[in-house]
């Protein structure tokens, strides 16, 4: 058979990990990214089991893995009180839990590791893509390039989702902003809990705190307020005041924090496509499904489409038999998880007193068993449900 060829639009983690299943499953790929190289933005991402299977379907495989968080943690109100509490006692062989929070940059560089030098083409903004049904071909600063296919990878905002779907509504803001910290762990915080994780819900506002491993901690956190906001005394000065009064350890978190450690951003979201593919032209990641954060999923996501993507191409012949099925299974997962994540925003940055009080009372009745599992249900896919039932 020819050599097939792929062009990806961005070089993200959906554009990295797309090119990496292709080039291991022998297409010549090109990565055009826009930014000057390839690099990420310096804050945590948890990754679950679904992502680990994921990476190792596009040749990834030991990097990474150390450093596995257990179940043991919760959900905890801004007071310190226990909402849903898990601890050592759960079985967790149960439920295919265990994240591992990475550095963005990490997980960059271990995919960046399977893309051949190359194929990788950092400093060319794509302007354009077009196909006539069966080619496609990109425009870009340097240049044109024509292809097999075309995978749009290049994030909420994308160019490809633009030319193809040109009246699909643009991203909107979720009414949340994020603040995200990486950080040794402070020495107060060593100890017998140094390895649980916490999410701690206060009014209108969330602060997550997870352990990374290297005894770093990742720490996040959001609060409903106007898009394009900037503290002017800087955002760790902002977010001492706001989570001033919360429990320990957000206060002791933040005192040990500087001030170059903080990342602010908005949080946006795309409203839900009607399909993922174009002719020969398919959408990763962001671009197609970009999701609130409150799952940790949409990074996640961006893998499982790659690897998808990467296994249907690998079993399947016939490029648009290969799309067709790519789109037919990615759809409904990726937005049935971008619903669950919005519902949790919501959920979580409740604001009038009485309504987070019941919503906490509900929690805490529940089973930890149904948390666990239904927190947990995602976790269990697999790369190869995509060839089932063709
Ligand atoms: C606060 C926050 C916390 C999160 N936490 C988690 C988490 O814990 N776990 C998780 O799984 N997910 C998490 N996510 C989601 C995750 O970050 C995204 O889903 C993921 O980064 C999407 O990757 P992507 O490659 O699709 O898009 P992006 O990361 O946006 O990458 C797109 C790339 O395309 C490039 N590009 C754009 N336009 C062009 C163009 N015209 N030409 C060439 N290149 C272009 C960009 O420069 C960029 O490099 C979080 C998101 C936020 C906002």
């Amino acid at each position: 058979m020819a050599e097939r060829t792929a062009v990806v639009v961005g070089g993200g983690i959906g554009g990295l990990s797309t090119a990496a299943g292709l080039v291991r499953r022998a297409w010549s790929v090109k990565v055009l990214e826009q930014a000057a190289a390839f690099t990420e933005v310096g804050a945590g991402i948890s990754l679950w089991p679904n992502a680990f299977r994921a990476l190792e379907a596009v040749g990834v495989t030991d990097q990474l893995g150390e450093g596995r968080i257990g179940v043991a943690g919760g959900l905890r109100d801004w007071r310190g009180r226990w909402i849903v509490r898990m601890d050592d006692t759960v079985d967790a062989t149960k439920y295919p839990a265990g994240a591992v929070v990475a550095h963005r940059s990490e997980l960059l560089t271990v995919l960046l590791d399977q893309v051949p030098a190359e194929s990788r083409m950092a400093g060319a903004r794509v302007r354009g893509v077009r196909h006539d049904g069966r080619r496609a071909v990109v425009s870009y600063d340097g240049g044109e390039l024509t292809a097999d296919l075309v995978v749009g990878a290049d994030g909420v905002r994308s160019a490809v989702r633009g030319a193809f779907w040109p009246d699909a509504a643009p991203p909107r803001y979720s009414r949340h902003t994020a603040w995200r910290i990486v950080l040794s762990r402070p020495a107060a915080l060593a100890g017998a809990g140094a390895k649980a994780w916490a999410e701690t819900w206060g009014p209108g506002g969330v602060f997550g705190m997870f352990p990374m491993p290297d005894d770093r901690v990742y720490c996040y956190a959001t609060a409903t307020v106007p898009p394009g906001g900037a503290s002017p005394d800087g955002e760790l000065a902002e977010l001492r005041r706001r989570f001033r009064d919360w429990c320990e350890p957000v206060p002791t978190v933040l005192a040990a924090a500087r001030p170059e450690q903080v990342l602010r951003n908005d949080i946006y979201y795309l409203p839900l496509l009607p399909a993922y593919v174009s002719g020969p032209v398919a959408l990763v990641g962001d671009a197609a499904h970009a999701m609130t954060p409150n799952l940790g999923q949409g990074g996640c996501q961006a893998l499982e489409d790659a690897a998808t993507l990467a296994v249907l191409l690998d079993a399947e012949p016939d490029l648009a038999v290969a799309l067709r099925r790519y789109d037919e299974v990615r759809r409904p997962r990726t937005q049935q998880l971008w619903k669950r994540s919005l519902m949790s925003g919501t959920l979580s940055h409740l604001r009038p007193a009485p309504v987070r009080v019941a919503r906490n009372a509900v929690l805490r009745a529940l089973p930890r068993s149904l948390f666990l599992r239904s927190l947990s249900r995602p976790f269990s896919w697999r790369p190869e449900v995509a060839l089932a039932g063709r």
